[in-house]
């Protein structure tokens, strides 16, 4: 099965500008203010990087 990448807010501390949103290779993050990013499903090839880089692990990989 596919992988989906998942946020989880309650890891999301939401005081500050996602650092993931830059490093996504193909723009599928977006932030609005200092909320927990959004996920373009459409656009995610779930190459796992933002989850990687999520130092809070908010961004997840899961099946
Ligand atoms: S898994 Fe990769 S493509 Fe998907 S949002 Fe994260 S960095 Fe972007």
């Amino acid at each position: 099965m596919t992988k989906q990448l998942k946020i989880i807010k309650e890891n999301c501390p939401q005081n500050h500008k996602c650092p993931a949103v830059k490093v996504c290779p193909v723009g599928a993050l977006s932030q609005s203010e200092h909320e927990a990013p959004l996920i373009n499903h459409d656009k995610c090839i779930r190459c796992g990087k933002c989850a990687t880089f999520c130092p809070k692990k908010a961004l997840v990989l899961e099946i």
